[in-house]
């Protein structure tokens, strides 16, 4: 005897949004719902991303372990190409999703969850949250400062404290291995449904439905019935033993192809800035201008590897070699000083007195002030140039 899902799924844009940013996916060994966050810029493809990372799992995992460590993984790498996609294109800043993901393997589920998007178990006539919500008002119910009947109505109720993707910290994941057991139906949904639509009616409307689309079909409507202001995605299945074979089903933003269009858009434009730093930092221009300046650093500068050619490298080996040529100038004047006045002193008694040298020494003392200044002046701007320089190219 096999035991396994009979599944459905169902999206709807709802009735006030622009752009339906929620998805889902229904297969033999895999369920998913994501409800995207960051506008219509990129709550879609954010949905979609976590979709299209986590289709792959729909396989019969070897252990619930196993099942566990590959939703970590693929979560994670979804997570990954979320925040490397908000640096690509400003006007994903800040874009995530919510996702619950629940793999099948012999004689266990494995489920994964973040966001506020709410997985339910009816079993024997009984419905049962199976997830918590990560979202502000639901640490205000925990810690005791607001009621559920409170929080239900709360101008913040959309306010989440964790998602996929929208920071660079690690993916916090909620996860259990619920028992599967034939008779139970899961749904999966986003808060379009559960946000707008009682508890007991959802467990209401899963008792009463024949099959999964069925139970799709109805709560679809009950929430556009409530006035349909967010997008609703439900994805139901039923554990059955002997399960009947169909395709996967994904709804929603995963599946249009704007994901795809938005991935070439972002490479291309990646490929074209790498392009153009690439010919910003043409390493034999580099080179040319040092010989040209001073080619007593060639060996040195030749050792250097050619990505790290650049100001930072080049101006400090620039700056000692004035700092030691004005060093051995002032030791040589000192020299020269003292020399003079030993000379002065020893010799007095036999030799005219030489004011010329003192005087030579004095002036040679001043003279060189100047080119100390100037090396002091100068060094600066270069630092200031090299910092300009840098600057413009990033
Ligand atoms: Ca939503």
């Amino acid at each position: 005897m096999s035991i396994g899902f009979n599944y459905a799924a169902l999206s709807d844009i709802g009735k006030i949004r622009q752009s339906n940013q929620d998805s889902g996916y229904a297969g033999p060994n895999l369920l998913i719902l994501a409800d995207g966050m960051g506008g219509p810029a990129g709550g879609d493809i954010a949905s979609s991303i976590a979709i299209d990372h986590l289709r792959e799992l729909d396989t019969l995992a070897e252990s619930p372990e196993e099942a566990l460590e590959s939703l970590r993984s693929t979560l994670g790498q979804a997570h990954q190409e979320l925040c490397e996609r908000s640096t690509q294109d400003p006007a994903l800043t800040g874009f995530g999703t919510t996702c619950i993901a629940i793999r099948r393997s012999e004689n266990a589920l494995t489920m994964t969850h973040i966001g506020d998007s709410r997985a339910y178990r009816l079993r024997g006539g009984e419905l049962r949250q199976m997830t918590n919500d990560h979202s502000f008002v639901q640490y205000l119910v925990d810690t005791g400062q607001l009621t559920p009947d409170q929080a239900e109505n709360h101008p913040q109720r959309s306010v989440l404290l964790r998602v996929l993707g929208d920071s660079q910290e690690d993916v916090n994941l909620d996860e259990s291995h619920p028992e599967l057991k034939a008779g139970d139906r899961w749904l999966l949904c986003s808060d379009g449904l559960c946000g707008f639509v009682s508890g007991q009616t959802i467990g209401k409307v899963l008792y009463h439905s024949e099959t999964p689309q069925q139970a799709c079909e109805s709560l679809v409507e009950l929430a556009l019935k409530a006035g349909g202001p967010d997008n609703v995605t439900c994805v139901v299945a039923d554990i059955v033993e002997n399960p009947q074979q169909s395709e996967p089903q994904i709804v929603g933003a995963a599946a249009t192809d704007r994901l795809s269009q938005v991935r070439n858009q972002l490479d291309a434009l990646s490929q074209e800035t790498l392009r153009l730093e690439s010919e910003n930092s043409d390493p034999d221009i580099t080179t040319a201008s040092d010989q040209a300046e001073d080619n007593s650093f060639s060996p040195a500068r030749a050792a250097v590897p050619a990505e790290t050619k650049n100001e930072e490298t080049r101006v400090p080996r620039f700056r000692w070699g004035r700092i030691t040529g004005v060093l051995v100038g002032l030791l040589v004047l000192i020299g020269l000083f003292w020399g003079a006045l030993w000379y002065g002193m020893y010799s007095r008694p036999t030799l005219t007195p030489t004011p010329n040298l003192t005087s030579v020494s004095e002036n040679e003392s001043k003279d060189t002030s100047p080119d100390r200044d100037a090396t002091a002046t100068e060094n600066p701007s270069q630092t200031e140039s090299s910092k300009s320089a840098q600057s413009d190219k990033s």
